[in-house]
């Protein structure tokens, strides 16, 4: 406001200014305030102005200092316009900024290519490259068909998700996705953005999950058979002893009653000799479809519950329920049968998933801790009702079942694969509120010390 007082001044040497010196003044204030202060240099600009020139008229003073206010006024309405549209311009360039740091980010983690009308490629993400095994100087300009096999980019609709075979340079094929988005009329030529998924490591987990899955159904064929087997004999037993020592006795008896009694006997004999050969068809088969003659290899109990990843994944899905896994993997070499092991894990795991049903929020979790130097603990434990006290007892006989379709044999086939690695296989509360089912399995330190 000073300056422009002493440019009005100065410029008086020179001819008569009147308020025009003031106008830089005022709009330099509404640049940088707000209305007030603007208000009072023009408030002040007036005074100077009526104080410094002496005017021929009263009329003359009045008319000056209101076309000096509305012209001023207008001209600090411009600045404060031409602020406001400055902060929304550098808003909307930091907007910008981020957006363009964030599609950065996302195009790096991205296999994501462009293609022409033509199927040529325009633009292609680093991750989109490892994709199809070529760099971008080599792959930018060429046809996609040359990295996809039958790849027809007029045959391409909006949204599509379908799987291809892709080609690398090197000759090796592998399956692909490719998801497609078109972009409609675009001046730059581009046609559609394609994100590229290599599948290769999907299909193999699939595949593993398949045959995990084929391999642990036999195996549980065969472990039921044999829980049954065992069981038979063990029931059977006992009649065919009691009817074995009948026919003795009757046999003893007849042999008092003379030709008649001793003829009688012999039946009696061939009568026994049937039992004894059913006793040991049952022992036979019992043998046969026993479980004692494992097989434990050095084993680490992560390796073996990560390798159950895509049946979990399906249990999880089918039930509705989260399944964690939680292993200290430093202290977790083992010996176990792999298959036996996991075929336990899984039986424990879809009993859980059962007594979770129809429950929201249902957990499972799969701890497995060292409780000493020889003892490696495994815990599968759920967040349902838990077993029935008066239950405890009876639910690892086999063929003892609550449910409606339950065979009653996971718990007791569980129970002979855990005593067969050395361990007990027992039930407590769990944590979670549900049960938990406890066994141990025997450590190998040497490979942890190594
Ligand atoms: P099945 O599953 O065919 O019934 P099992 O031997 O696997 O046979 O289980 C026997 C019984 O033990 C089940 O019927 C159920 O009552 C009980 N049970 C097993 N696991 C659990 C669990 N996690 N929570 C509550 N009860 C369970």
């Amino acid at each position: 406001m000073a300056a422009s007082v002493v440019a009005r001044q100065c410029l008086e040497t020179v001819g008569h200014f009147y308020y025009l010196p003031s106008v830089p003044a005022v709009m330099a204030t509404a640049m940088l305030t707000r209305r007030l202060p603007t208000a009072l240099a023009v408030i002040l600009s007036l005074a100077v102005n009526i104080a410094l020139v002496s005017r021929e008229s009263l009329t003359d003073t009045v008319a000056n200092a209101l076309l000096f206010v509305a012209v001023s006024w207008f001209v600090a309405e411009m600045c404060w316009r031409l602020r406001a549209a400055q902060d929304r311009a550098r808003d909307l360039s930091d907007r910008l900024a981020h957006r363009n740091r964030v599609l950065d980010a996302i195009l790096a983690s991205t296999p994501v290519a462009t293609i022409d009308r033509d199927g040529r490629v325009r633009f292609l993400t680093t991750r989109a490259c490892a994709v199809l095994g070529a760099s971008a100087e080599a792959a930018v300009g060429r046809d996609l068909a040359d990295f996809i096999q039958d790849f027809r980019p007029d045959q391409l609709t909006d949204g599509a998700d379908a799987v291809w075979t892709g080609r690398r340079p090197d000759g090796v094929t592998y399956p692909v996705s490719i998801q497609v988005g078109l972009i409609p009329e675009n001046a730059d030529g581009v046609h559609a953005t394609l994100c590229l998924t290599d599948l290769t490591q999907a299909h193999a987990a699939n595949a593993r999950a398949r045959e995990l899955h084929a391999q642990l159904n036999r195996v549980w064929r065969l472990n039921s058979l044999g829980e049954m087997a065992a069981s038979l004999a063990h029931e059977l037993n006992q009649p065919l002893t009691a009817a074995t020592t009948y026919l003795h006795a009757s046999q003893d008896a007849l042999e008092k009653v003379g030709l008649m009694g001793q003829s009688a006997g012999r039946t009696i004999d061939l009568a026994k000799a049937q039992l004894l050969r059913a006793g040991a068809i049952i022992r036979r088969m019992r043998e046969l479809l026993a479980h004692e003659s494992r097989s434990l290899q050095m084993e680490r109990v992560s390796a073996m519950v990560a390798d159950l990843r895509g049946i979990l994944l399906m249990i999880q899905n089918d039930a509705g329920v989260r399944i964690e896994a939680d292993i200290d993997d430093l202290n977790d070499h083992v010996r176990a049968e792999r298959i036996q092991f996991q075929q336990a894990i899984v039986n424990l795991i879809r009993n859980a998933a059962e007594a979770l049903q129809g429950r929201e929020d249902g957990r499972i979790r799969v701890i497995g801790r060292a409780r000493s130097d020889t003892v490696f603990e495994v815990r599968v434990e759920d967040s349902g009702e838990g077993v029935v006290p008066e239950q405890l007892e009876t639910i690892f006989r086999p063929l003892t079942t609550t449910k409606s379709s339950g065979m009653g044999l996971g718990l007791s086939v569980t129970r002979t694969i855990v005593e067969s690695h050395g361990g007990t296989l027992a039930v407590e509360r769990s944590e979670l509120g549900g049960a938990a089912f406890v066994f141990g399995l025997m450590r190998e330190r040497e490979m942890e010390d190594a």
